[in-house]
């Protein structure tokens, strides 16, 4: 198993143009059965539930950065806010609001993009982009020290249907420039669009991706 995960890796690294960086979405695997993936030089680590990424932080080497990437409720920032290197999941300016302030207690800025609801499906979180305009026009977001935003993230829908999937991704970069143009025009920090997991990251790549967000590739499929 430990050779599959350092294989994987390997291919897919191999595949990732220059400036793509890999998330590896370690949700549900066990510590022991992450480290392979540490030791094959993997760093940059995805969760998506805080009670697991509490759990499992401790129990793994300290320079990993951990990207969280799931629904984060209000009243778990504080546990994730001591040495969480990324939330990717921003869908609310009172999200952001607590993040700002956890970042405050512990002393640091917090990096976070803002995710969108790109897919056809109800299910998935994320921001209209009407809705990320009004966000970011908020006077109250000039006030926040210690959260950085530094782009977008989205989840396109689950389906065969190539064109779909491309023209939701396609959707996303059109938001992360407009939204750059609108109001990060001279701030570099704004440069990340978080899109791709195994189904559709080379598709993703295509489209701009910056972050691919890859677990079942790597470590095979949960169960
Ligand atoms: C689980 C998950 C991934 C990785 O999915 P795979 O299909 O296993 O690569 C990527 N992004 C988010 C937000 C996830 O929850």
């Amino acid at each position: 198993m430990s050779m599959n995960v350092r294989n994987n890796l390997e291919k897919i690294r191999e595949e990732l143009p220059a400036g793509v960086k890999l998330v590896a979405v370690s949700k549900t695997v066990p510590a022991p059965e992450v480290m392979p993936a540490y030791e094959a030089g993997q760093r940059l680590f995805g969760e998506n539930k805080a009670q697991e990424l509490i759990a499992k932080q401790p129990l793994l080497p300290d320079d990993i950065q951990w990207h969280f990437i799931g629904h984060l409720q209000t009243n778990k920032v504080k546990y994730i806010a001591p040495f969480v290197s990324m939330i990717e999941s921003v869908d609310s300016l009172k999200l952001l609001d607590e993040i700002n302030k956890q970042g405050e207690r512990f002393g640091r800025i917090i990096n976070c993009l803002l995710q969108f609801h790109i897919a056809s499906e109800e299910t998935k979180f994320g921001l209209s982009l009407q809705e990320g305009l009004q966000l970011l026009a908020s006077p109250r977001l000039s006030r926040m020290d210690n959260i950085k935003l530094c782009g977008v993230m989205g989840m396109a829908t689950f389906t065969d249907d190539e064109e779909k999937v491309r023209a939701e991704f396609r959707t996303l970069k059109g938001y992360f420039v407009s939204l750059r143009n609108q109001f990060f025009a001279n701030d570099d920090d704004f440069r990340e669009i978080s899109m791709g997991m195994t189904g559709d990251y080379r598709i993703a790549v295509e489209e701009g991706s910056t972050l691919v967000r890859i677990g079942t590739a790597i470590f095979g499929e949960r169960t």
